[in-house]
């Protein structure tokens, strides 16, 4: 049993200081791939190290397996843990290394080979075994520490930035690794650290967002838990809406004016748009946000469609595969970003006009919570 509970647990780090994890409460079931993604100093570490027994639990109940750890040492948790910095023995082999915390623990020594050979065969190590850790490369060594965890049989990964000191390429390559891994021991559950949304979108079965700073105090530390499509998709703040997604989501200023059957009917800078949400609470005038994502925007035909307003170029990024164009949407407007596919033939300066579909806009209101969306969506 590796499922883990976070009941209202909080953690100060000292008496006078304010709350770094504020009422968390998450449920990671059974061989779920849970990742914990947020800005640097959301508090994701103190989290993990929470679950590890590393950190002490300021109030509330940690249980794994159905059983309250709070106050349970680290070594008997069932879990292992991957840092980012690797830690590895700098004297000892790959084989050492690997076999150490056995050897701690007391297992034989043909218990500790076999599973050492097991974990090898899986992280394709096996021709490495006799080198040291300077006679590896940063990704090798960053396998010997997933090596490490692996033969500790945990009911729990625990995993902190384990990619952020590799190379672009080479993060790509192990994060392809680490979700076959999670294919290959279904039964551990694991827990994941990034600041890199990329990351979690892409391991994640659960992505649990977490904020920073002031707004932990009174909103909580955790701003909201889904399938990467749901953070994607169902975005329930402006947090989080601008959190997930690269480019970032275009966030607009605009009045409500009325709602019917599911459509939200706005205004943003004089222009007339419809939202699908439901909005029926909302009163007349009222202030909100419209969010469209870079790729839900496209290059309108007629000067008077729907749901469409002028733009200028101010700057243009090509990607080849795709380009970015940054626009000026006049007064009292930030700066929005296009995507589009291919290579653009527009250029700086160039006036165009811009288009989105009603279901593929977000409606916030003024508080920053987002309303319902009434299309149905990808999960
Ligand atoms: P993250 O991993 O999301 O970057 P951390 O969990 O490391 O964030 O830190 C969350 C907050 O707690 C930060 O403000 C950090 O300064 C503070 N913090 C972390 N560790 C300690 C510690 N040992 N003592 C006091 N404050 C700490
Ligand atoms: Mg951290």
């Amino acid at each position: 049993m590796s499922r883990i509970d976070f009941k209202n647990v909080c953690k100060r780090y000292a008496p006078q200081s304010p709350l770094t994890i504020n009422n968390a409460n998450l449920t990671i079931e059974n061989g779920e791939f849970c990742v914990f993604v947020g800005p640097s100093g959301c508090g994701k570490s103190t989290l993990l190290r929470m679950v590890a027994g590393l950190e002490d639990i300021s109030s509330g109940d940690l249980s794994i397996g159905g059983e309250r750890v709070n106050d349970l040492p680290p070594a008997r948790r069932g879990v292992a843990m991957v840092f980012q910095s690797y830690a590895l023995y700098p004297h000892m082999t790959v084989r050492d290394n690997m076999g150490f915390g056995l050897k701690v623990f007391g297992s034989n020594a043909a218990e500790i080979d076999k599973k050492v050979r097991e974990a090898a065969e899986i992280l394709q190590l096996t021709h490495l075994l006799d080198r040291l850790p300077k006679e590896l490369s940063g990704g090798q060594r960053q396998r010997v520490a997933i090596g490490r965890a692996i033969v500790k049989e945990p009911r729990v990964f625990l995993f902190d930035e384990p990619l952020s000191n590799l190379d672009a390429a080479l993060r790509v390559q192990t994060r392809l690794e680490i979700a076959k891994l999670h294919h290959e021991i279904g039964t551990a559950s694991m827990i994941y650290v990034t600041h890199d949304q990329v990351e979690a979108m892409t391991l994640a079965d659960k992505i649990v967002l977490l904020r920073v700073g002031d707004e932990v105090q009174t909103k909580g530390s955790i701003a909201q838990i889904g399938t990467p499509m749901d953070l994607y998709h169902r975005p329930n703040s402006l947090f989080v809406a601008e959190f997930i997604g690269s480019p970032k989501m275009n966030i607009l200023p605009a009045t409500f004016q009325s709602a019917d059957q599911g459509r939200a009917h706005i205004t943003v800078a004089g222009h007339a748009f419809e939202v699908a949400v439901q909005a029926d609470h909302l009163a007349a005038n009222q202030p909100v946000s419209m969010g469209l994502r870079p790729e839900h925007m496209r290059l309108a035909d007629a000067d008077n469609s729907p749901n469409s307003l002028p733009a200028r170029v101010t700057h243009i990024e090509k990607l080849g595969e795709a380009s970015l164009l940054y626009l000026d949407l006049g007064a009292a407007t930030p700066t929005i970003t296009l995507k589009l596919e291919g290579t653009t033939t527009q250029k700086t300066g160039d006036a165009i006009r811009l288009q989105v579909n009603a279901q593929d806009l977000h409606l916030f209101d003024s508080a920053g919570e987002a309303l319902t969306r009434t299309v149905s969506l990808p999960t």
